[in-house]
């Protein structure tokens, strides 16, 4: 696949506000946040879209919900809550085809999202 901005974004090539980082996964602050905690967590090994995980991606995508509670406890947010989204392709709103989960926190959500 292509390279995108996320992947520069692992490589420090271009700057963002990193709040968690290990071995497979990297969050960062979304440059144009839809809630006052806004995060994207990321699996540093590119995988297009939703459609394009495999079993063999299995446990890195488990990690990154994984990720997002260590990120909830650390900053005192798990109780009051989160929303934990995934966008795939045009219908559902993706941009960068580099799979991440949305970390969106901080005040009551509304919901359906349309
Ligand atoms: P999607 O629309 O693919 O689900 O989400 C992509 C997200 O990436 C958007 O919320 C957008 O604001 C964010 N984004 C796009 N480019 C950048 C960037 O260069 N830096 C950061 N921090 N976020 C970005």
């Amino acid at each position: 696949m292509s390279e995108t901005i996320f992947t520069k974004i692992i490589n420090r090539e271009i700057p963002a506000e990193i709040v968690y980082e290990d071995d497979l996964a990297l969050a960062f602050k979304d440059i144009n946040p839809q809630a006052p905690v806004h995060l994207l967590i990321i699996p540093k090994q590119p995988i297009a879209t939703a459609n394009a995980i495999t079993q063999d991606d299995r446990e890195i995508v488990g990690h990154l919900y994984w990720v997002a509670g260590q990120i909830a406890r650390r900053d005192g947010f798990a109780d009051d809550g989160y929303r934990l989204v995934m966008n795939c392709n045009d219908d559902g709103g993706q941009t960068v085809y580099h799979i991440h989960v949305h970390m969106l926190a901080g005040k009551p959500l509304g919901w359906p999202p349309y």
